[in-house]
């Protein structure tokens, strides 16, 4: 008698492997049977013309806060996530004395763009440890969390305030590695930091990981060396994409351990240069053998911002000024034709490589505030700004400045161009991800990044079989975690699993809703044709609802 029987499905159980019609038999959280299966069960599911694929395993979230008020990391679940990864761009809740608790809730804040309002009302900390953060979430959880442990919050513990200040000295590196070794003895799943200088916290400062030298780095990636366990995930690090590939390979080199570094995609203001991180990373793949992984998103990264939240100009320092400044002041400058002549030249003149676009023609007006400026709506600045003969900035300032700062715009960061993204989603070195799922709720979904994968690309694009982008989904994100009990449908497996229709899958468009603690709005992401999502032999998600049911676990890298 199975718990659970799926019936009449087309499995594609991970491994690559032909997809063919069968039965899934689950007991006790397992699967314990495929094939054509004749005992009986305690509930059947009839799923003809679904697909039933392993669950899958979402390897890059920032969900390490909103898993405590939302247990399924809703819009995760709704995606066939049964899995997330915690804890990356060196960003963890742990391990944190409470008085480093405030310098990590700083660097969530701006890094992440989560509210700090929700991070206060939202966390009830009752942790240090790496371990015993671990034992709080595992307390009531509907996906399956692993966790990395993140630089930010190591350095923290050990220097105080002096982490966003100066290099570590000898006996600090020292104490850092103790809490990283501690923290993999617990169950994390490795390590992450972040280099990218970008990232700031709220106060301006960088974030701790910053401050770190190769040195430091390297001796507490040892750790998971002399271990052989876990991952390292790099955010930024090195001048330029080929020094980033380089920084990873010598990780890698220096470990063992694989590495993911962040990220390939096509960008506007350099639409080739994909192409040379793709085969810069096949090199180093292919000659010397090294585990290293570029991480790639299957969602356009879509900001959607106004002049009063908008963090995509902190790349250029008027614009940086300009919005640290309080509304009042900024105005006052955007109006000035001298201060807009010095934010011409940074964001569009330059033609420096940088992560905001540099043309008109793909920032889109996606809302404004007054009706008069309705059809507006959905046009690009510069079809607007041609139509008054005007400069696509002034038309972009003067609008913002007529709505009080409030017009909101969108415009497509990364992944903008079709023909490279399908190029980068098959490569064999790449993985797919990078939802930030549980990050910037405000102004941007990619949670559906395997719904989007599965339906745009693998469907619509016809990019590769199904067989193999559920094998990029699943099975090859868990060998990389080292997570040895999930990834595949195989009796003695984690009856983890993903129930769609390959001929409707696909994300929704994103919807706001407010459900955040201290009653904060966000953005959520409903999925088309995921009709299931069971995760640990239960059903959480059932006809794209939530069901209550709450199995979830902590994983590490033992078989749970
Ligand atoms: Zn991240």
């Amino acid at each position: 008698m199975y718990d659970l029987l799926i019936k009449g499905g087309r499995i594609y159980d991970g491994s690559g492997m032909p997809g063919y019609t069968g039965d899934v038999g689950i007991k006790d959280g397992k699967i314990v049977a495929l094939g054509r299966l004749k005992e009986n069960a305690t509930r059947t599911l009839n799923v003809d013309g679904l697909a039933v694929a392993p669950g899958f395993i979402d390897p890059h979230t920032h969900l390490d806060a909103q898993l405590f008020w939302d247990p399924l990391g809703t819009s995760s679940c709704f995606h066939g996530v049964t899995s997330v990864v915690l804890g990356n761009c060196g960003l963890s809740l742990a391990p944190a004395k409470p008085e480093n608790r405030d310098a990590v809730i700083k660097s969530f804040v701006r890094v992440e763009a989560i509210s700090r309002r929700v991070l206060e009302e939202g966390i009830r900390w009752r942790w240090v440890s790496t371990a015993e953060y671990l034992n709080a979430l595992d307390h009531r959880l509907g996906v399956n969390a692993a966790a990395l442990i993140g630089h930010i919050a190591v350095r923290h513990y050990v220097m105080g305030e002096d982490a966003v200040e100066r290099q570590a000295t000898a006996e600090e590196i020292a104490a850092m590695r103790d809490l990283v070794r501690q923290g993999m003895e617990a169950g994390a799943v490795g390590f992450s930091t972040n280099q990218n200088p970008r990232h700031i916290r709220e106060d301006k400062k960088p974030v701790a990981s910053r401050l770190a030298s190769d040195d430091e780095l390297g001796a507490l990636l040892d750790i998971l060396g002399e271990m052989n366990s876990g991952v390292v995930q790099l955010s930024g690090g090195g001048a330029d994409a080929r020094g980033r590939i380089a920084y990873a390979a010598a990780m890698a080199r220096r470990t063992g351990r694989p590495v993911i570094w962040q990220s390939i995609s096509h960008s506007w203001s350099r639409p080739h240069h994909w192409r040379e991180m793709l085969a810069n990373t096949e090199q180093i793949f292919r000659d010397e053998g090294l585990p290293i992984y570029a991480m790639t998103q299957a969602k356009p990264f879509q900001n959607r911002y106004t002049l009063l939240d908008a963090q995509c100009f902190d790349e250029f320092p008027t614009w940086k000024s300009a919005m640290f400044n309080p509304p009042p002041v900024r105005k006052q400058m955007f109006a000035d034709s001298a201060v807009r002549k010095k934010l011409r030249a940074e964001a569009i003149e330059d033609r420096s490589p940088s992560v905001f676009p540099r043309r008109w023609d793909v920032i889109f007006v996606d809302q404004v505030k007054l009706a008069k400026n309705k059809s507006c709506e959905h046009k690009s600045v510069e079809e607007l700004a041609a139509a008054q003969e005007k400069d696509g900035l002034d038309w972009f300032l003067d609008i913002s400045l007529e709505e009080d700062l409030e017009t909101r715009f969108v415009h497509t960061n990364t992944q903008g161009d079709p023909e490279a993204v399908c190029e980068i989603l098959k490569h064999p070195a790449v993985m797919i991800g990078q939802s930030d799922a549980g990050a910037h709720m405000g102004y941007d979904a990619r949670f559906g990044y395997s719904t989007a994968f599965l339906g745009r690309w693998v469907r619509d694009h016809g990019i590769m079989s199904l067989e193999e982008a559920v094998n990029k989904l699943t099975f090859r994100v868990a060998s990389i975690f080292g997570l040895s009990d999930r990834g595949l449908l195989r009796p003695g497996f984690a009856a983890d699993i993903a129930v769609f229709d390959p001929a409707t899958v696909n994300t929704l468009e994103p919807e706001y809703v407010r459900d955040l603690p201290a009653n904060e709005t966000r953005m959520i992401q409903r999925a088309a044709g995921v009709p299931h999502t069971i995760v640990n032999g239960e059903i959480v998600i059932e006809n794209g609802a939530p069901t209550g049911l709450l199995p979830g676990r902590v994983l590490g890298p033992k078989p749970n």
